[in-house]
Parts: structure tokens; sequence; C-alpha cells
């Protein structure tokens, strides 16, 4: 006979659970030492040896977009530049920062991001990363070690995507002397994304990132997508002015463009598809790509607003990221994701197709969405999933009032964190607030931004 398969490590005994479709009371968790589910009962009591949770509990949210080393600058681009406000005038607030981002800064910043991003319930984060070299030239793998390590001390299962970045226009126009940290050629960049594929694990994927249609000449974005299974993330139309350039370069509108030029499929995540036509709409959700939406950074940004409804209607999925990490809140994120709609429509409750809750669908499209713009099995606690999962404050969800407008008063009612315990990859993150590196890390990310305002050395 064949031996027996090991049983879990542990069993969690949950009395009322989200599993990211549906609720269920009386819920038996198994996970294993790996932190996979591996068995799921529900109705059903607990048992002794369970860890008893008695509170109630739903999944983690992915987070679809991060710039780790932006979180250094949240707050530092508030101050009106000669000319007038604009995307482009922040980005020049960014390109400082990121000359004065270290190997040692890079580490400090993103392993406090990613303590800040379990406290709030994002249990995964795809880091689109293209801070390839810190100021003193460096190696592009250092960076990106810095960014494995960050996630793997904080406890968040990580999606890291290297990101190719080439050109500083379209017309493959020369990168900017500003420009020069991010550039990597095609052979270094195949050969980083090899190394690090070399190192996935449970809490570690490797997708790949093109940065956008003007950073990146079309024979070079075919050399890396061509045979790449896992996901593929571009920022694709984010700013008027990018989707005037395209126009102007290409004849065509950058998601037309890249639907036409490229193989648009299921691996594709489109983040800021801000400005689209409902034509452009209707070629990405026939080639079942996911958006990636993130409010907070694109209202912060002057951006623009996603035409969501449209969206819905055609089936479409989406997921959100912090992207600048204005706001490290997946609540936030949701929350202005359907006000956003709402000013614009003077309609209410406009994420809410099924009649089932605006918080509900937020909630459950938004762990799809991100979970296939991970490449993970996260964002369903299910045999299989990840064992990634919040716990949410007993003054506020009392697990014997049952399911009715859980996730409406999570998403809808106010400011202050519901998530009290956080569990990513089977490993309890977050207790009662505190986060095991709560001590130490807080020190040395102000230090760094003390750092930041005395400027440029
Ligand atoms: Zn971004």
């Amino acid at each position: 006979m064949p031996p027996e398969p090991p049983g879990p490590d542990k069993v969690l005994s949950v009395p009322l659970l989200f599993d990211g479709d549906n609720w269920h009371r009386g819920v038996r968790i198994g996970i294993s030492r790996n932190g996979e589910i591996t068995t799921f009962e529900a109705d059903t009591d607990a048992q002794p040896g369970d860890q008893r949770v008695r509170r109630v509990v739903i999944p983690g949210m992915p987070n679809l977009h991060s710039h780790a080393f932006q979180r250094a600058m949240a707050g530092f681009a508030e101050i009106r530049e000669a000319g007038g406000g604009s995307f482009w005038g922040w980005r020049q607030v960014m390109y400082r920062v990121a000359s004065q981002i270290s190997l040692e800064a890079m580490e400090v910043v993103a392993t406090h991001l990613y303590v800040e991003l379990l406290k709030a319930g994002y249990t995964s984060v795809c880091e689109f990363h293209y801070l390839h070299r810190d100021g003193s030239g460096g190696t592009p793998g250092a960076m990106s070690e810095a960014l494995v390590r960050a996630a793997d001390s904080a406890g968040i299962g990580l999606t890291l995507l290297p990101v190719l970045y080439q050109h500083g226009g379209f017309g493959t126009r020369p990168l900017d002397p500003t420009q020069q940290q991010f550039h990597l050629d095609t052979p270094e960049y195949l050969e980083l994304r090899s190394d690090l594929a070399q190192r996935c694990g449970p809490q570690l994927t490797v997708g790949t990132a093109i940065h956008s249609l003007r950073a990146v000449a079309q024979p070079a974005m075919e050399m890396v997508i061509d045979g790449w299974q896992g996901p593929i993330h571009i920022h694709v139309a984010e700013q008027p002015r990018e989707v005037q350039e395209c126009l102007d370069f290409t004849g065509q509108r950058p998601v037309e463009w890249l639907a036409s030029r490229l193989p648009l499929d299921q691996r594709w995540v489109l983040v800021h598809a801000t400005h689209v036509t409902q034509d452009e709409l209707g070629m990405v959700a026939e080639a079942g790509a996911t958006v990636g939406l993130c409010p907070s950074t694109e209202a912060n940004l002057g951006d623009g607003l996603f035409p969501l409804g449209a969206w819905l209607q055609l089936g479409g999925g989406f997921g959100v990221g912090s992207d600048s990490n204005v706001s490290r809140c997946p609540v936030e994120e949701l929350r202005w994701l359907e006000y956003g709609q709402r000013l614009h429509t003077g309609q209410r409750n406009l994420a809410d197709g099924a009649g089932q809750g605006t918080g509900r669908q937020l909630w459950r499209r938004s762990l799809a969405g991100g979970a296939r713009a991970c490449g993970r099995a996260v964002g369903m606690l299910g045999p299989g999933g990840r064992a990634d999962l919040l716990v949410l404050d007993p003054q506020r969800f009392d697990p014997a009032d049952g399911p009715d407008q859980v996730l409406e008063r999570l998403v809808f009612s106010g400011n202050n964190s519901a998530v009290v315990d956080v569990m990513a990859g089977g490993h309890w993150t977050v207790q009662a607030g505190r986060h095991l590196l709560d001590g130490d890390l807080p020190g040395a990310f102000r230090s760094f931004q003390s750092e930041l305002l005395k400027g440029p050395r």
C-alpha cells in the first residue's frame, strides 16, 4: 500500500468564514507545513487539538501592483510644482527618490511596506520592480534579492515582476539620465528572470513585466513574452498624454495596439487601463485579461477614472493594487473604486451587479483577479489554496450575527482597520494588530525618510 499522505500540520476551527465565494459556518481548515490548505470541512464542530479562532475569517487580499521604493516618498510630492501639478511633475520627484535608494534602503523600505500591507489585509503582493540598480550601479540581481528578503522577513507572499524598461518614449527614444537605473538590455533581463525563477517556492513566484508601451519596443516585448507561461504585467494607458503619444506614433490607442500586435490573453494584467474606449474594453474582455486598478494612486496622480460599470457588464476581471503606496489598505482601494464611480455617475452600488452586496462583490472579484495577477493559489480558502486569511475585530464583527453585510460593513464603515490577526502562507504574521518586526523597523524607515528630506547628497 502507498504510504498515507501526511496529515495537516495544524487545523483551524472557525465559526464563520467567507471562502472567497460563499459563507460557511462551523469550518475546520487543515493547513500543511508549507502553508497550503489541505482539508476543508463546514457545518462541523471543533475537535480537540484544533486552533480555535472564534471570530469571523475572510481571505486575505492579493495586492496586484506595488512599487515598494515609492513607499518612502508617500506624501513627499504634494507641493504644486511650477507650471502646474501633473503626473509628469510627480515623476520627477519619484526619479529623485529612486536615485537615493541604496540596496540597504530598498530592503528597509520594502520590509516596512510589506509589514504595513499585511496589517491592513494584503497577504500577497505583486512587486512591479524596475529599480534594478542602486545609485552606485550595483548588479540588477542584488536589488531583486533585497525585495525577496524583505517579503521573506515580513512573511508576505511575493510575485516578483522584474520589469523591462529600455526607452524614454515611443520610437526607441533614449533613456534620460534619471532613468538609467531602470535599464536592462534584453539578455540581462532574461538572465535575471531566469535566476529568480530558480528561487521560486511556496511564497515566491516570478512573473514578467513590460514597463509600458513607451518604454519597450515591440521586438523586445516579443522576446520576453514568447513562451512565458506566468503572469505578464504592463502599465498600459495611465495618462492622456501617453495615449496621445501612442496614437501619434502608431496610429492606434495603447490597448488597441496591444490587442492587435501581441498575443493578449489570460496571462496579461493591464495595470491602469484607465483611458480605454468601449471597443478596447471588448478586446480585453475577449482576451480574458485582468485589469489592474489602483484607485488611491490613480486619484493621487490625477490619472482619471476607469469605466468600471462598462467593464463589469462585459464580465471583466479586475484586482486592486497599492501602486505608489500612498495607501496600503485594500479597504481604501475598494471603497474609492466604488466612490469614484458614484461621483462620476450620480448612482450608487455600481459594483453590485447581482444584488448580493457591493462590499461582497468588490472583495470577491478582486480576490479572483488578484490571484490571477499573482499567478499563485491565493484568494480562496479551500483545498490547494494558500492559507492566507484575515481575522476580523470581534468588537465589530460577531460570528453570531451571521454573514449578512459583513463585507459591506468592512468596506464602507470608516478607516479604522478591522483586521486584528493575519495568517499568510500558514503563519500568523500579525496578531492583535502587531507584527514581530514592529520593534526596530519603523525607526530604520524613518531615518531613511529623514535622509530623503535633506535631499540628494
Ligand atoms: Zn505602477
